[in-house]
């Protein structure tokens, strides 16, 4: 079984001991596609190789690293879901967007572990066992597990839904893996379960036509009605650079805009994930708002109750 590993190289973002208890409500911090490149190749219309230049998705991660940090009470981790950089695997300046990405994110506060899950970017759209071997070496398993105040939270590896062609066995790996997961959290009696990956699973209808932005309709369909059976609450998400969302049975299918690039009407932001005894319940930021006036009373008045 593969181990709840989530942290960057240095080691020093680690979860401390597995959380099995309940202990009242409690918040987290979903971000997505920092993606550094994207703005450059997109505004010079060159997707392929214009990523040569950074700086402003620099700039919008710093301010997210700042405003997660400025939170009172502190989140208890803060996870990023995928397309770290916008660079593929083997091109030109990845190496230097995945390091200038990890300047930035050494500066988290130590008492909130980063959580990291791979994107299409991270890994290639059609990845190998390299191109995951890769990843993992550099920023971490590309899927795990992890337990807090409760709450059983998995993350996955949605490239092996998306194409699985060069590396089929490491999708069946995964598959294993994830029943054997969702068992274990039966047993254990969880409060919630929650799932971040990087492709959503549907954008707004789970039934809607496959394209480009969620996972193509049977592996959706069996992945929706697997981890809905097991009930897990929620499938948290990026790739879409826009806010969307919407229910397949209970489970909600939540997709957040991106930190880095817009490619639609949405502020660059994060979301805050409030998970009270009864429910899962989030709104999204701008940075700039959450930076400078925290998350609203509504919100922290949830945290409060039940304690
Ligand atoms: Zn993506």
């Amino acid at each position: 079984m593969k181990p709840a590993n989530a942290s960057l190289d240095t080691g020093l973002l680690q979860f401390a001991d597995a959380e099995y208890q309940w202990k009242g409500p409690f918040y987290f911090i979903q971000g997505a596609d920092p993606q550094f490149g994207l703005t450059k190749a997109w505004t010079h219309g060159d997707t392929e190789n214009g990523d040569d230049e950074w700086a402003v998705e620099i700039k919008l991660a710093e301010q997210a690293v700042q405003a997660v940090n400025k939170l009172s009470p502190k989140p208890k981790f803060f996870v990023l879901c995928g397309d770290l950089v916008h660079g593929m695997p083997g091109t030109r300046w990845k190496k230097n967007q995945e390091q200038d990405l990890k300047d930035v994110l050494k500066n988290t506060d130590q008492d909130i572990p980063l959580v990291l899950v791979s994107g299409n970017h991270d890994i290639g759209n059609t990845p190998t066992s390299e191109s995951i071997d890769d990843y993992c070496k550099n920023w971490g398993d590309d899927y795990f597990s992890f337990w807090v105040g409760g709450v059983f939270f998995i993350v996955l590896n949605s490239q092996l839904y998306y194409d699985c062609s060069k590396c089929p066995e490491l999708k069946h790996a995964q598959d294993a893996w994830l029943d054997e997961q969702l068992a274990t959290a039966a047993k254990q009696k969880c409060k919630h379960i929650i799932v971040f990956q990087h492709i959503p699973l549907f954008l707004s209808k789970p039934d809607e036509d496959d394209d480009y932005f969620n996972v193509n309709k049977p592996v959706r369909q069996e992945i929706m009605e697997k981890l809905d059976k097991a009930g897990v609450k929620a499938v948290f998400s990026g790739h879409y650079h826009r806010n969307a969302g919407g229910f397949y049975k209970g489970l909600e299918m939540v997709v957040s805009s991106a930190i880095g690039c817009q490619l639609g009407k949405d502020t660059h932001g994060l979301r805050v994930v409030v998970v009270t005894e009864e429910k899962v319940v989030h709104k999204y930021y701008s940075l700039t708002e959450l930076g400078s006036h925290g998350i609203e009373k509504e919100l922290l008045d949830m945290l409060a109750e039940q304690k």
